[in-house]
């Protein structure tokens, strides 16, 4: 019988890369706290008609990467491939609009696609998202793209692009869509199979084919900045304004139509050179037709999403410092002190450090080998004269220098020691 081994497309993440993860984690919480954005947790599966609904048939999404199955109670569930959906879901059975004014939401989690996997591209994978709902306002637009270039830069990250368009109404797009289909339909025989099969279905899509004959193509199709009508220019254009008012450089891409249907006005991409061929780590856009497609009232949107697995491949590159240091590791032999030692680890995590407890029983020099492996600031050593005596030594780790200590008066002096452990900090880091 064979290993039993991850599904296909899903990865563990161990302890050595979770730092990482709790690291994005931690500053897109900040950053989204700072900006007025709220947790919101949705159900990672959902019924299969939203994401029709929501995303589109004609989308590769739900068209060949969902997956979809029925439950024993014979209804059709969707493992959730994207966040937006399950928020406006949320959004409109809460009557989050009700509370008038915008509503700013944030969410986590994995999301789920049938996909072919390699570096970067997953079929489970994982998403930070934002939905700022409510406002038409292009300020929403810039607000939203600021947080991510922000995020970005917090995190390190500094050679990002941001590529952007505007999709119009759909009104707009529909006219588009006639000169595009009519300028694509001269060159149908030297397009890619996939995009002739798109032809009818969702001709945008094939602008950003990832085929090169057809991007050549894709180049000189007629462009939808050419195709919006006067209020959707006005608002692209003040859109443009609001992000070089905030010193964010951006690049038009007129090809660039992003992979669901909901997208108005809007789309932008933020792409990272060493990604390679998987270059965008967040997509996004302005969704004003969504809330209202999925029964709410009239509702305009805008939000993104960054892809994390793509954001700590690039992470995983440079060095990050593991500020989660332990502050003891503990050492013990012989009955009387190994149990005096399990004790002492209670009463120090009471106190509010952090101790891990070396269980093998072997012998010293083995056991200090691990302590010093164990990234502890300090060591705490109890063997047979220790357990006689209820002391202890205390060696810290960066210097080699060792003191004896009673083990009582160890604990009634923790502030002590604790000022001790601050300052051993500060030097290792
Ligand atoms: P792509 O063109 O790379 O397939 P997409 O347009 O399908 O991306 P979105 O639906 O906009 O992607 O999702 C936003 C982000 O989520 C992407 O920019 C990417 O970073 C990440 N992402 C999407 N699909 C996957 C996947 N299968 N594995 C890992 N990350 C993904
Ligand atoms: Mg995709």
């Amino acid at each position: 019988m064979g290993l039993i081994q991850a599904s296909r497309g899903t990865r563990d993440i161990l302890p050595d890369e979770v730092i990482y993860w709790q690291r994005v984690e931690e500053k897109a919480r900040d950053l989204l706290h700072q900006a007025g954005y709220r947790e919101l947790r949705t159900p990672i599966f959902e019924q299969t008609t939203l994401f029709e609904r929501g995303i589109g048939e004609a989308t590769d999404v739900v068209g060949k990467e969902m997956y979809t199955f029925s439950d024993r109670g014979d209804r059709s569930i969707t493992l959730r491939p994207e966040g937006t959906a399950g928020a406006v879901r949320a959004y409109i059975e809460h009557k989050l609009h009700a509370q008038g004014g915008v509503q700013r939401l944030w969410y986590t989690g994995p999301m789920f696609r049938y996909e072919r996997p390699q570096a970067g591209r997953q079929r489970q994978f994982h998403q930070i998202g934002v939905e700022l709902l409510g406002s038409l306002d292009p300020r929403a637009d810039a607000e939203v793209i600021a947080i991510a270039a922000t995020l970005l830069n917090r995190l390190g990250i500094d050679n990002w692009t941001l590529s952007l368009n505007s999709l119009g109404t759909a009104a707009d797009r529909q006219r588009y869509r006639e000169a595009l289909v009519s300028y694509l339909s001269d060159h149908q025989q030297d397009l890619d199979p996939d995009s002739q099969a798109r032809l009818q279905r969702n001709p945008l899509r094939i602008l950003d084919s990832k085929d090169p004959q057809t991007q050549v193509i894709a180049q000189a199709a007629p462009s939808i900045l050419d195709y919006l009508a006067e209020e959707s220019r006005q608002h692209f254009e003040r859109v443009q304004q609001l992000l070089q008012s905030l010193g964010i450089p951006y690049q038009l891409n007129p090809c660039l139509v992003r992979g669901l249907d909901y997208y108005t006005h809007t789309a932008f991409e933020f792409l990272l050179p060493d990604l390679g061929s998987q270059a965008t780590v967040c997509g996004g856009g302005r969704y004003d037709g969504l809330v209202a497609e999925l029964g709410g009232p009239d509702t305009s949107a805008v939000g993104w999403a960054i892809g994390l697995e793509r954001l700590i491949l690039i992470l995983q590159r440079g060095k990050l410092t593991c500020t989660s240091a332990l502050d003891f590791y503990c050492v013990s032999r012989g009955v009387e002190a190994e149990a005096q030692a399990l004790q002492l680890c209670h009463a120090l995590r009471t106190c509010g450090l952090s101790v891990e407890m070396d269980l093998s029983g072997s012998a010293f020099p083995k056991q200090l080998k691990r302590a010093d492996r164990s990234g502890a600031l300090a060591c705490l050593i109890l063997g047979e004269t220790e357990g006689r005596d209820r002391s202890l030594q205390l060696k810290w780790l960066h210097s080699g220098e060792q003191q004896s200590l009673g083990q009582q008066e160890f604990i009634q002096n923790i502030d002590q020691v604790k000022a001790q452990l601050g300052a051993a900090r500060s030097l290792a880091s």
